[in-house]
């Protein structure tokens, strides 16, 4: 099938917020189809319906496409072998389902909960495997069977698995996988609602959209003979296979629900960039030929090989994240960056819901000066806060050690940076020149320039620690420093 184009498909479950792991495959299936010239589908496997949750579905797409994972075809998209939803497709599964029937490699099963409850109970007692005893098969002829089905007795369909022989493929990272037959049992393919199982619904879809390489996780390694033999039943190509190791965190356990950070949500909302999400999970089992860290997306495509995967349960580091997110953030240009901390500031109350323009061009600046240090988007209200606010709170520590009681040279310093200030026309106000007024009072009263600088802070922000000085007073312009230089010199009367 080398000629072929390659298609490949994510089918995540439609059940609560976009999961994580839908990124994990939805970024390696991407950049595989990407690496070939070839198509990314998404489709949704809706087909459990206790589990299904209508806003679910359009959140998953929302998610890929803020990550930059926009699929070529899919729910929404459209695309030539739709629907790509499994529950607008359920005439299809039973008529395949039927074919199986038909050829005798599936059956119809009348057995009742209760039936196959106590047939466990006793294959435990006796310590046997648990399966289907097929008695449906073994008891009913086909004739009876098809009467009984026509009569609207509730039934499933099962596949009957073949009882002997292994099923043997050749996973695209883990090479030879085997499973023996005879230790899987009859699945069933269509339920007593008429829906079909996860089984028959991917092979008929996976065959139908022209699927060519499966690639999932490793908790579906186990369903893939069944899927494998499916094929074969059906007389159909099977796609090749590839099960991508299960994310885990640090103790190996997997990840999960309850730790919170399964939602692709919450990355969002605890402002990672989707850039630097997208390169933490490429480093999650897949390595770059050159042992990079950092590389984009594009970059992944262009490497993007099978072979450089390890099966061996990857780590989810969130500390890690943070830091590749710091680089990314450092790396995007201002005007880029704004944007994305905008909605922050805004939830914060730092900045109206509909910034003017100068607003936004000062939030602009206020950012920059903090971009080398915000490690998350979320950190930015934080940071810069007290720029927006001329009556910023005053931290108690940094006001007993430089304001109230003050150094003696403090009082003078502060007064007299405000004369200069005064004097000083609009267009001096930069940081250098600031930096110069500064650091002459300093030598003036013979102390040394942090004496100066770091009581300077504390009058301008109320903070022990900022941006540097000197930019920050920059932005902050003439006006403001006055104001604040001001307010600092009265609050100190009251010590
Ligand atoms: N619905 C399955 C999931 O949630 C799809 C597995 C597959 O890719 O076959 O991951």
């Amino acid at each position: 099938m080398t000629d072929t184009p390659v298609r490949v498909r994510i089918a995540p479950s439609p059940t609560g917020d976009p999961h994580v792991g839908t990124a994990y495959m939805g970024l390696f299936n991407y950049a595989f189809a990407r690496h070939h010239g070839g198509q990314f589908i998404l489709r949704l496997d809706d087909t459990d319906r206790e589990r299904f949750n209508a806003t679910s579905a359009h959140a998953i797409l929302e998610a890929l496409r803020w990550l930059g994972l926009q699929p070529d075809e899919g729910p929404e998209i459209g695309g030539p072998y739709g629907p790509y939803v499994q529950s607008e497709r359920l005439a299809l599964y039973t008529h395949y389902a039927d074919q199986l029937v038909a050829a005798g490699h599936a059956y119809y099963c009348f057995c009742t909960k209760e039936r196959l409850a106590e047939m466990r109970a006793a294959q435990e007692a006796a310590g046997d495997a648990t399966m289907y005893d097929r008695r449906c098969l073994t008891t009913l002829t086909r004739e009876e069977a098809a009467r009984r089905v026509r009569d609207g007795a509730p039934h499933v369909i099962r596949m009957r698995m073949p009882r002997e022989g292994v099923t043997t493929f050749h996973d695209l990272i883990r090479g030879a996988v085997s499973f023996e037959n005879a230790l899987i049992d009859d699945q069933v393919l269509i339920k007593a609602d008429g829906f079909p199982t996860y089984h028959l619904a991917t092979v008929v879809d996976d065959h139908l959209m022209r699927i060519t390489h499966i690639t999932r996780a490793e908790e579906w390694i186990s369903s893939t003979p069944k899927h494998l033999t499916l094929f074969r039943m059906f007389g159909w190509e099977a796609p090749q296979f590839a099960h991508f190791p299960l994310l885990r965190n640090a103790d190996r356990s997997k990840i999960s629900k309850r730790q919170g950070h399964t939602s692709l949500h919450w990355y969002q909302a605890e402002g990672i960039l989707p850039e630097a999400l997208l390169n933490f999970l490429a480093l999650l089992g897949w390595s770059h030929p050159e042992e990079k860290e950092i590389f984009d997306l594009n970059e992944l495509i262009a490497n993007f090989t099978f072979e450089r995967f390890n099966t061996s349960g990857p780590v989810f580091d969130l500390e890690k994240l943070r830091w590749l997110n710091g680089v990314y953030i450092r790396a995007l240009a201002i005007d880029d960056l704004y944007p994305r901390v905008e909605p922050f500031l805004i939830k914060a109350g730092i900045l109206q819901a509909q910034p003017v323009p100068e607003e936004q061009a000062f939030a602009k600046q206020c950012i920059a000066l903090e971009q080398e240090k915000a490690r998350a988007l979320t950190e930015f209200p934080d940071l810069v806060s007290f720029l927006f606010n001329p009556n910023f709170p005053y931290d108690d520590e940094v006001v007993a050690q430089w304001l109230r009681p003050a150094p003696a040279h403090v009082r003078p310093a502060l007064s007299t940076l405000l004369e200069q200030v005064e004097a000083l026309p609009d267009a001096d106000i930069t940081a250098e020149r600031l930096e110069e007024i500064v650091r002459r009072i300093a030598e003036e009263l013979g102390v040394g320039a942090g004496k100066v600088i770091h009581p300077t802070r504390a009058a301008l922000s109320g903070r022990a620690k900022g941006p540097s000085l000197f930019h920050m007073m920059a932005v902050l312009g003439k006006a403001e420093i006055r104001y604040r230089l001001k307010r600092t010199l009265e609050m100190m009367k009251g010590g």
